[in-house]
């Protein structure tokens, strides 16, 4: 049976080319880049040469790269980072109510500290308003931090016009870039933010390595304590092969995105409409048009998403019910429910996130599949078509 893996924002299978990149720094070139001699100088070059990268792929500096143990670490350092720093400026944070967990527990973390934290709402699209984070700022402000795409429905952020805000504000903006990279441009001066976080493991590199962008003048107090690397922003010996495959996965990515975009984008919509030619009772999550191009999030009603992902697991077809640091949780998704999707209706979600080795045949194996799953358990449901909505709901978002 061929495995057809439609998960792809949950992580990446590794580019060949980035194995081949990153091997050589696994094996004979094992220097630490700290050392001085010839395999520490080379170490050294590898990890410049990368940042190099990245910093041309952001369109910002390579002094302004920063590389951290894997994005949930850059995102704790952006945000902690700042809030620490500038503890005596002020004490308050803005983010959305649909971030990952990464930016949402931060924030979490730093009100037990002592902070405030404001969690804006978002439309039934899951979009932030920038008018919203306009009234949240204070005087007390220090920080505001806003995803660019969701990695559970797609919905790109309006991230340049609430840079504008926060900059007029004199507040931070930080961004967690984790599901755009390659799949939208990213500039970080044409978007105006001062903090963006990146995952290698979302574009084809390796897991366990990401990066941290601080705008040059951007002061942060750094996670990790004990060594001089990263200009003391990030002490601990440099993961020199991941952060070489990080860079040859970014490059790669970069040349192929607005093909990919466009094709990924087709195969998406090809996707969608195969299943709502053939299922009833479904909805798409997430904003129609301002979207991932290889996410599709669909709630099918009357049953829930975990009995989906097995059965189509069982079929040979990987998919997820929102993210992957949630799914076997059992709670409806915090993102659906943000964007006022019925509690019932959100259990009964699945993303599928498409990427390089998805294919037309792919897209339509699935779409021959799903229905008789979903006919097979919505037939075993205690709910259906025919009974009322779980407490008489009413609409399916509330
Ligand atoms: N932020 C977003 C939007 C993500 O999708 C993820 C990955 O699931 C993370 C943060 C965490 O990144 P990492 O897995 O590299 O820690």
């Amino acid at each position: 049976m061929r495995r057809i893996y439609m998960d792809h924002n949950a992580t990446t299978p590794l580019r060949e080319e980035v194995l081949e990149a990153m091997l050589p720094y696994l094996r004979e070139e094992f220097g630490n880049a700290s050392s001085p001699h010839s395999f520490g100088i080379r170490a050294r070059k590898a990890i410049e040469a990368a940042r190099e990268k990245v910093a041309a792929a952001l369109g910002a500096q390579p002094r302004e790269i920063v590389f951290t143990g894997c994005g949930t670490e850059a995102d704790n350092q952006a945000i902690k980072g700042v809030a620490f720093a500038d503890r005596g400026k002020g004490d308050h944070l803005i983010t959305s109510r649909v971030e990952h967990k990464a930016v949402l527990e931060t924030c979490q973390y730093l009100e037990k500290q002592g902070f405030r934290a404001t969690y804006l709402p978002v439309d039934e699209y899951g979009l932030v308003s920038p008018a919203d984070v306009a009234a949240a700022i204070t005087d007390r402000t220090l920080l505001a931090s806003v995803m660019f795409a969701n990695n559970e429905v797609g919905t790109v952020q309006p991230v340049a016009e609430i840079a504008q805000v926060c900059r007029e504000k004199g507040v931070y903006l930080h961004t967690d870039a984790i599901q755009a990279v390659g799949k939208l441009p990213l500039d970080v001066h044409q978007l105006g933010v001062d903090l963006l976080s990146l995952s290698a493991h979302k574009f084809y590199g390796p897991k366990g390595v990401g990066v941290l962008y601080v705008r040059k003048g951007v002061k942060i107090d750094p996670l990790l304590h004990g060594g001089h690397q990263e200009w003391g922003q990030r002490a601990a010996t440099e993961n020199v092969a991941g952060i070489v495959g990080l860079g040859r996965a970014i490059e790669l990515r970069l040349d192929e995105m607005d093909a990919e975009a466009t094709r990924l984008a087709a195969l998406r919509d090809r996707l969608y409409e195969g299943l709502v030619g053939r299922i009833d009772h479904i909805h798409l999550n997430g904003h129609p048009i301002q979207r991932l191009p290889g996410t599709l999030n669909v709630s099918f009603e009357y049953i829930e998403g975990e009995g989906i992902i097995m059965g189509l697991d069982m079929a040979g077809v990987a998919v997820s019910s929102g993210s992957a640091c949630t799914s076997g949780s059992l709670e409806p998704s915090h993102v659906l429910l943000a964007m006022g999707v019925h509690p019932a209706v959100a259990q009964g979600s699945i993303r599928f996130s498409l990427g390089r080795e998805n294919t037309e045949a792919d897209v339509d194996t699935v779409v021959e599949t799903l229905p008789p799953i979903v006919e097979r358990l919505r037939a075993m449901s205690m709910f259906s078509a025919q009974t009322p909505f779980p407490e008489e709901a009413g609409p399916r978002r509330r």
